[in-house]
């Protein structure tokens, strides 16, 4: 009996360290978001548009990697409803929010706007983590460091949220704001949208690669898959395999 009380005082005296251990690792991680978002907000400070950038500094703040959008749609849910805004979440975390026209503008049909939630995420070699995402700023071009933006499409939602917010003071007709997940891999999450939550005629995605230029076009995307059967050869002799790559090149998704 005496044994098993021993045992038990050790797995005790362990459990605490390792659950002190986590705490400390914890802080240190809230410690390094704060101060990373501290960054971000001087990066932008004296930036336009300023409530557009307020709202993508909350998004470099939320990990919205594809498959992983629950936390942002519950953000963006909780915004509408705060602003009393009705408000759909599906199985998906696809929203559509609702925003009604402001006064006089009440007769113009409804338009549909829609971005998606989610981005590519990726990092440098011997980037510890992609969030929060650390913006650099070079005159008017905003980019991250050794990290995805989130840019795609980060800013469509965040000019959503700023029509959610009220606090734009652009004029518009009644709106159908859509966003949704899981874009990225295969535009999953509007696969699984209800297309019965919409009557606008109308939509504008807000995807597009530069700003100020609008495609009008048919929306959807296809996936192609080449498979070519390539002759193989027995080679005699001795020969060395080798692996070749390439990296450090400037690009990559935003
Ligand atoms: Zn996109």
């Amino acid at each position: 009996m005496k044994k098993i009380i021993t045992s038990m005082r050790i797995l005790a005296v362990v459990i605490f360290i390792c659950l002190a251990s986590l705490s400390v690792i914890g802080q240190g991680e809230a410690e390094r978001a704060k101060k990373i978002s501290e960054q971000n907000a001087e990066v932008v400070r004296n930036f336009e548009p300023k409530l557009l950038l307020e709202n993508f500094l909350t998004l470099t703040k939320i990990p919205r990697c594809s498959n992983d959008e629950a936390a942002v749609a519950d953000i963006i849910f909780d915004l509408a409803t705060s602003n009393g805004l009705v408000v759909v979440k599906d199985m998906s975390n696809n929203l559509v929010v609702y925003l009604p026209a402001t006064a006089g503008f009440e007769s113009l049909p409804s338009i549909c706007l829609q971005a998606h939630m989610d981005m590519v995420c990726d990092k440098n070699p011997g980037v510890e983590s992609i969030f929060p995402i650390k913006l650099i700023r070079n005159g008017d071009e905003l980019s991250a460091n050794g990290t995805t933006l989130g840019g795609d499409d980060g800013l469509g939602v965040a000019a959503l949220m700023s029509l959610i917010s009220g606090k734009s003071g652009i004029k518009h007709g009644p709106l159908e704001l859509v966003l949704t997940t899981r874009e990225e891999v295969g535009l999953e999450g509007v696969k699984a949208f209800n297309c019965s939550l919409l009557h606008s005629k109308k939509m504008f995605n807000l995807d597009f690669e530069k700003e100020g230029v609008l495609t009008i076009g048919c929306a959807g995307g296809g996936v192609m898959r080449l498979i070519m059967k390539t002759p193989m050869n027995d080679v005699a002799g001795v020969f060395y395999p080798y692996k070749i790559s390439l990296s450090g090149l400037n690009g990559g998704h935003s």
